[in-house]
């Protein structure tokens, strides 16, 4: 299978990361729960959208990125099965040099930039699968949509929208077995 994945939160913290940045600049103490919207700045009341985003655009920041456990261990098993996996990201062009080198490529080094795409508009490409946290990126796909839980996807009801939610690489890699059956 042609297995699309997604990079922020779905194999790497983004989040969190971003959670400590903004907290660290700004003296705030936001936690990962409170992130209940796809909005970053929501549960930052009196700092600018613009305050905000641009933290992760800061030079050096994709190295306080740390992988989701398991992620790493989980692709290359799904590579090794027979899988095509492609990353497909959404990140601001800024980002795209940094974000492979200190993150990508620094913690899952078995893959190439000929399987990396980058784009806004993930319903575009063409897979079996999508693993995603956002919502967003999965309505709509023509793909089996797994999502990836997050503080933000917690009250969608995944499984009334076509989706399978997952909370973990070992259950990521369980329902791909299970499709591989099918
Ligand atoms: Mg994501």
């Amino acid at each position: 299978m042609t297995i699309l994945v997604d990079m922020d939160d779905t194999i790497e913290q983004l989040l969190r990361a971003w959670i400590r940045g903004v907290n660290e600049k700004y003296g705030r103490n936001a936690v990962y729960e409170d992130f209940k919207t796809w909005d970053v700045s929501a549960p930052y009341p009196g700092l600018t959208k613009e305050q905000v985003y641009d933290i992760i655009l800061q030079p050096g920041f994709w190295r306080t990125v740390e992988p989701i456990p398991g992620a790493a261990e989980g692709l290359r098993l799904l590579m090794e099965a027979g899988h095509r996996i492609y990353i497909v990201t959404a990140t601001p062009f800024q980002s795209v040099s940094e974000k492979m080198t200190d993150l990508l490529f620094k913690y899952f080094p078995f893959l190439t930039w000929e399987q990396v795409i980058i784009t806004a508009n993930k319903q575009l490409i063409r897979g079996d699968v999508l693993i995603d946290d956002g919502v967003h990126n999965l309505e709509g796909g023509d793909y089996v949509k797994i999502l990836m839980t997050a503080p933000h996807n917690l009250s969608y009801n995944a499984e009334a929208n076509g989706m399978i939610r997952v909370h973990s690489w070992a259950e990521i890699v369980e329902v791909i077995k299970g499709l591989e059956e099918d």
